[in-house]
């Protein structure tokens, strides 16, 4: 890196991002040496105040290391510093200075780069970005701002929030981060799509598929984070941005080729297509409590939630495509949280051609691909073939790949915060969101959005499957999220 040092600055070192996600990104970055060991410094900035050996080991906790040599040199890279406010002016110049104690230290060439992570809530966000600019911004050296989700609650906050950064930052600057465009399973559509695999992308369209769905389930509720998540509520929280990034990919017309400005422009096209999801298509939830295991509360229990909140833990979705490609074609989002099981995974139906000898008495008989990030990182094709045995029952049988298999995989697969953070570090906006692509994401959701809050959301019992009411809306589309692997097709010849 052509840098004299580097500077990663990070807001909110305090909190539950910066502890789970940021410094263990960092970490792993300077283990592996991605990072210039003896030019590079995390500096912690927030409110509250440590002693710095109760910063590092607060930060330890979330770093899973056993060599403790490396983790203390991490460490001593890592200066924390108390803020008075996130408005107060003279807080930041005194983190200027640090740095630049810092900058000057080093024996690197090149120019200095500060990149200021923000893991903050939005509601200070102003004047954080304002002071910034301000007070912390090196005037020679390059500077870059990366922003965590949410990104606005609306088309509107959205467009206010790009003026500001507009109105602060050159674009070039910003890095809008959304965590899913840092995971192999959500980028891996670009090269099975656009690679050597002519039988997906010949079939990749309304064609031969008849619907898309996304199934995005956690076992665990929104325990801790109610506050926040009565606010924003599950569609803002995962749909609007994490799961649409993976619809987007998997939807999208091919790119001109694989630079920033023609992924950047086909992913908009794709978001421009996008018809708004109708409030009729959309069903919520909210959890009640598990009958079977007394830890597992209602949403409305957790002392962090309103007792009246309405915030839905629990959505399906419908969202249509008005171009040639997916005219027609449902694309079915489903996310909740306290559910049966944890799952994510993006899946394509493939309809049964008309002529096929195999017809099933209940149409099931049409194959699937999904492309999975949990449980296990995979990818299963399933292609109807005959049932070994007497007869001609046929088999929907998988045709997988595992990525936990050491055959696949490098031996240190990093995270997907620590895939973006590098790419910040390089000043790679690839699989950033620009700022046209992040307010048009809410074009395509704030009806849906504003209409579902107004209702009161169905209920469905910790660790179920969800509302039974989703089955009728399934039904009337004729999708089902069952992917067909395994699935014995009942066709007996
Ligand atoms: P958090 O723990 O609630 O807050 C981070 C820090 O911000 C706190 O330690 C606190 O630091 C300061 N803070 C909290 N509430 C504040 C308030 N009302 N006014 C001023 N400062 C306040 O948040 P987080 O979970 O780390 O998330 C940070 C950002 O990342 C949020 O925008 C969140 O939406 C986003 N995010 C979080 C996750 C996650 O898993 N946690 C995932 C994706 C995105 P001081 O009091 O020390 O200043």
């Amino acid at each position: 890196l052509p840098f004299r040092h580097v500077a990663i600055v990070v807001f909110g070192a305090s909190g539950d991002l910066a502890k789970k996600m940021t410094y263990p990104a960092l970490f792993s970055l300077m283990a592996n040496n991605m990072l210039p060991k003896d030019r590079t410094h995390f500096i912690g900035a927030a409110r509250s105040k440590y002693k710095m050996e109760d910063f590092h080991k607060k930060i330890s906790s979330g770093i899973k290391s056993s060599d403790q040599q490396v983790l203390s040199k991490f460490l001593e890279k890592c200066p924390y510093i108390s803020l008075s406010a996130y408005d107060d002016g003279p807080s930041y110049q005194r983190l200027d200075s640090e740095i630049a104690k810092l900058e000057s230290q080093s024996t690197g060439s090149g120019k200095n780069l500060r990149v200021y992570y923000i893991a903050l809530p939005p509601s200070v966000f102003g004047d954080v970005s304002e002071n910034l600019r301000k007070y912390a911004w090196h005037k020679e050296g390059i500077n870059r701002i990366i922003v965590e989700k949410p990104y606005g609650k609306d088309y509107q906050s959205a467009k206010v929030l790009s003026n500001k950064l507009a109105s602060l930052f050159t674009e070039e600057e910003v890095f809008r981060i959304d965590h899913y465009l840092g995971k192999d399973s959500v980028k891996s559509v670009l090269p099975l799509r656009f690679g050597a695999n002519p039988f997906l992308s010949s079939t990749w369209s309304r064609e031969h598929v008849q619907y898309v769905t996304v199934n995005f389930k956690e076992a665990f509720g929104a325990e801790g984070r109610g506050g926040y998540f009565d606010e924003f509520g599950i569609i803002r929280d995962v749909m609007q941005n994490h799961l649409m990034q993976w619809i987007i990919l998997a939807g999208m017309e091919r790119p001109n080729s694989l630079s920033v400005k023609d992924i950047h422009q086909a992913k908009l096209k794709f978001i421009n297509d996008c018809r708004p999801v109708r409030p009729s298509d959309v069903i919520i939830g909210q959890y009640t409590a598990s009958s079977k295991d007394p830890n597992k509360k209602a949403y409305k229990d957790d002392e962090t939630v309103k007792k009246d909140s309405k915030a839905s833990t629990f959505a399906t979705a419908v969202l249509y495509i008005d171009n040639d490609r997916w005219r027609d074609v449902p694309f079915v989002i489903r996310c909740g949280k306290a559910l049966d099981e944890t799952r994510a995974e993006l899946t394509l139906h493939y309809k049964t051609p008309p002529d096929s000898l195999f017809p099933s008495e209940s149409g099931r008989t049409g194959t699937t691909f999904t492309i999975r990030d949990h449980p296990e990182k995979s990818h299963v094709l399933t292609a109807t073939t005959k049932k070994p045995g007497r007869g001609f029952t046929v088999l929907n049988a998988p045709l997988s790949i595992d990525f936990s298999n050491p055959k696949y995989t490098d031996s240190y697969v990093p995270t997907a915060y620590e895939v973006l953070i590098y790419d910040a570090v390089r000043g790679d906006h690839t699989w950033f969101v620009p700022r046209e692509e992040a307010e048009e994401a809410w074009r395509v959701w704030d009806d849906a959005i504003k209409n579902s809050e107004s209702r009161n959301p169905l209920k469905y019992e910790y660790g179920s499957e969800g509302p039974k009411e989703e089955k009728d809306l399934l039904k009337q589309l004729g999708v089902e999220f069952e992917t067909g692997e395994g699935r014995t097709v009942d066709v007996a010849k």
